[in-house]
């Protein structure tokens, strides 16, 4: 039998960087799957269907909750945003390493029914950085950063909650420690099983 993947589970502000590094950690570790969720917002200039987010409507949204559809889901500023169940169980019992990019009432979620899984959060290094960088996205409102601003103000209270913190204020840095802290976590004996019953073998 094969030893479950990991279930990686990133979290922090929009603008901490935290899309920066799982891309970079993609590239990093071939047998990370990213699981593409689920949302009814709008696509942002750019944003693909299918690679970005499955985009959807609330009607069809609604409908696959009532199907369980979803690991986890949430709304975030006003719009649905949900992680495919089966898709993610599948590739973990494949021992593929899965990561979910969500917000923090999701990672909750994922927390209750899934909590083998590494709970990362990712934090910008002050409240200017993180406003500099999310005017320089050029992608939202006044209104929508200054939703975004207050919410991460609001997140700080939930920090306890997960297993990792990485402050984002050197990128390579940041992959670097997002990056051992999977190493360390692949090599965890509770979850190489299918090995440790291997090399008995080779000792008998
Ligand atoms: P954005 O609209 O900027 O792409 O994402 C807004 C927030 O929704 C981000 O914090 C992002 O991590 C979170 N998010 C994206 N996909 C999911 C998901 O499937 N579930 C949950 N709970 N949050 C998500």
């Amino acid at each position: 039998m094969t030893d479950p993947g990991l279930l990686i589970v990133v979290s922090g502000p929009s603008g901490a960087g935290k899309g920066t590094i799982c891309d970079a950690l993609r590239k990093t570790f071939s047998n990370i799957y990213y699981s593409i969720s689920m949302t009814t917002r709008s696509p942002r200039t750019g944003e693909i269907n299918g690679v970005n987010y499955y985009f959807t409507n609330d009607d069809n949204f609604k409908k696959l909750l009532t199907q369980d559809a979803f690991l986890e889901y949430a709304k975030v500023y006003d719009h649905y945003y949900g992680t495919p169940r089966e898709y993610v169980y599948t590739l973990l019992n494949e021992g593929k390493h899965v990561m979910l990019e969500i917000d923090i009432q999701g990672a909750m979620q994922v927390k209750k029914t899934y909590p083998k899984g590494i709970f990362m959060y990712i934090v910008p290094p002050s409240k200017a950085v993180l406003e500099h960088r999310l005017r320089g996205r050029h992608t939202d409102t006044d209104e929508v950063i200054a939703a975004r601003l207050s919410r991460a103000r609001t997140e700080l209270d939930w920090i306890d909650k997960y297993d990792y913190l990485i402050v984002n204020d050197n990128l390579p840095a940041a992959i670097d420690k997002a990056a051992s802290i999977i190493r360390a976590e692949e090599c965890r004996v509770t979850r190489n099983a299918e090995c440790i019953a291997h090399t008995k073998k080779l000792y008998k």
